[in-house]
């Protein structure tokens, strides 16, 4: 029997799984067999011997890396796996290959190496038999540099699993089916990171930012996922399993309870309206937002129907989505956001757009003024699909009032087209910005006479005001949803929002911690929108205080510049007002 392991990792996703662990990147990665034309053969062989060399490099740095944490003796590893990836007898045989059989390099790069560990494995020689570990362990690491980014197949998990992987992105996560998947957990990401908010929504339990977790963990080892705590347990043992058990039946219970608030309006104890609404990434996830009582969509994430697939969504395809949604919330509102492409979401193999900085490049509004032909597409599709009159179109990442004038320009070009086909949609169609980039916080004012509604996207606030990448596990400590900077910023929103006559909602991570909710109603916060498992909860808070209160609790938290001060007023006020009680997630 192993000995129970706990690795500590970054909350994700709240809820606990349990189950056998089915280890993405140490498995078998999957090849296709392509021919080469006879041009193609010289590249190929270049592509090779990049492929060694960055392979090359990766053992180095590691050996380099782990040389300061662990005993030299037993660097020696990366030795013999730089010999193995330097052996010329299988190199020049690859090559050889490739350039008389006219395949693919990794194609017959394996093939090759299933060859030699075939011959060592029938050995009797027991040192050689060890190599094996080694030859697979280079091969993979070779194979994924020639794959670039590409995934073997995730749908290949054929039962429920617990799901380990050292890095996974959203379009990974759509391809799974979700009855397969109980739970995940990860080496890299952050909190916030889109791959974190889609498994909330999906309701699945995840940890990410485990740093070793792959390295800790074997093909079936059984292990537990701790969502809430950011905790994965591998091969726990008899007491822990069922402290985990008694905990599941727990939030269970809790979560039945709170249920039951679920047609209850969104309102404090003096009746002001606090909107409660639902983020959505997919299709069925509006089924989710109408179970926990969502009282509309406050963001659909539309570049969920173009990632996980290589071309865009037709029109067709896009209107039909959007009226789909508009349907089945109907008459409650549904905020369409336009795409938010590039940052950590990339559609299909996207590894041809390669930038240093992802999250402060080519992404969101941005990409699409840049490609108005696309753009008008989507924006024709929502137009389309509005006629119902519950639809609200969304723009997200505007840094300032020319990006917001420039994307309505576009906007009326497509109404203007529409009209003159005698195509019905909602002519009133509200326009609405989301507040995530400093720039758009302070010119809130400008903005808000050129629009109908404000959403703070606070996981993109967070990281752009504080320079802190909400995907990098390496400086998640220093991402702080409550850093004074911050709640100045979205306390200028809503002033500026509520100046100009417009409503100010809010859709980043903090809209669902329950520590936040009281600030931000008393901030005066028109609307949260959350994933929908959050719902019940922030409901349960939001109905037991009443807005005085929350304003003068506001106004003391918001005198306060020291971020361990405010958490901790945060944390005392949420106590005193609940004790323990209630508390099912911490996000
Ligand atoms: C945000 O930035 O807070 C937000 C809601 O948008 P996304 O998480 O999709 O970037
Ligand atoms: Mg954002």
């Amino acid at each position: 029997m192993r000995k129970e392991i706990s690795l500590s990792g970054i909350p994700a996703s709240p809820g606990i799984a349990m189950g056998e662990v089915f280890l993405l990147d140490k498995e078998e990665i999957e090849i296709k067999k392509q021919r080469l034309e006879k041009h193609q053969v010289k590249k190929e062989i270049e592509r090779f011997k990049n492929a060694l060399e960055k392979t090359r490099k990766e053992i180095q740095v590691i050996k380099e890396r782990i040389k300061k944490r662990v005993d030299p003796e037993q660097t020696k590893i990366f030795d013999a796996q730089l010999l193995i990836l330097e052996d010329k007898v299988i190199n020049s045989e690859v090559i050889r290959q490739i350039e008389k059989n006219k395949f693919n390099a990794e194609w017959i790069y394996k093939k090759t190496i299933e060859k030699t560990i075939n011959s060592i494995s029938s050995s009797k020689d027991e040192y050689l038999k060890e190599r094996v570990y080694d030859i697979e362990a280079v091969s993979n690491r070779l194979l994924s540099h020639l794959l670039g980014k590409r995934r073997k197949a995730l749908d290949r998990i054929k039962r429920p699993a617990v799901l380990m992987a050292h890095s996974l992105s959203p379009g990974d996560l759509v391809n799974i089916r979700k009855d397969k998947l109980s739970g995940f957990a990860t080496d890299l990401g952050g909190g916030t990171s889109h791959v974190a908010l889609l498994a909330k929504s999906l309701g699945i339990p995840a940890v990410v930012g485990l740093k070793d977790g792959l390295k800790n963990m074997n093909k079936g080892d059984f292990v537990i996922i701790d969502g809430d705590r950011g905790v994965v347990i591998v091969s726990p043992d008899e007491v822990t399993i069922f402290q985990y058990e008694a905990k599941q039946k727990d939030i269970l219970k809790k979560k039945r309870k709170l249920l039951s608030l679920k047609s209850l309006p969104g309102e404090t104890k003096d009746k002001k309206k606090i909107e409660i609404q639902a983020n959505i990434e997919l299709l069925e996830d509006v089924e989710m937002a109408t179970k926990y009582g969502a009282e509309g969509i406050g963001l659909y994430r539309t570049e969920y129907l173009y990632l996980a697939r290589s071309e865009l969504p037709s029109e067709e395809e896009q209107k039909k989505a959007y009226q789909r949604i508009a349907e089945k919330i109907y008459p409650l509102p549904v905020v369409l956001r336009t795409f938010d492409l590039g940052g950590d979401k990339f559609a299909g193999d996207r590894s041809d757009i390669v930038e240093a900085n992802p999250f402060l490049g080519w992404r969101a509004i941005r990409a699409c003024l840049d490609l108005p032909e696309l753009f008008k597409i989507q924006l024709r599709a929502m137009l389309e699909a509005s006629a119902k009159g519950n639809l609200k179109i969304m723009f997200p990442m505007v840094s300032g009032v020319e990006e917001l004038k420039e994307a309505k320009s576009i906007l009326n070009q497509v109404k203007e087209e529409l009209l003159l086909k005698k195509i019905n949609f909602d002519q009133k169609i509200k326009i609405g910005i989301m507040i995530e980039i400093p720039s758009a916080s302070l010119m809130a004012d400008s903005l808000a006479k050129e629009c109908d509604f404000f959403s703070i996207g606070t996981n993109d606030l967070i990281q752009y005001t504080l320079a802190v990448d909400r995907g990098n596990e390496r400086v998640s400590h220093l991402y702080q949803s409550f850093h004074p900077s911050v709640l100045n910023l979205i306390k200028l929103t809503i002033e500026a929002a509520h100046r100009n006559g417009i409503w100010v909602g809010l859709c980043g991570e903090i809209a669902a911690n329950p520590f936040a909710t009281v600030l931000l109603i008393g901030m005066g916060i028109d609307e949260l929108s959350t994933s929908p498992m959050a719902i019940p909860q922030i409901k349960k808070i939001v109905r037991s205080v009443t807005y005085i209160e929350a304003k003068e609790f506001a106004q003391k938290v918001l005198k306060i510049s020291d971020l361990q001060k405010i958490k901790k007023l945060l944390e005392e006020d949420y106590k005193k007002r609940f004790g323990s009680e209630g508390i099912i997630c911490l996000y």
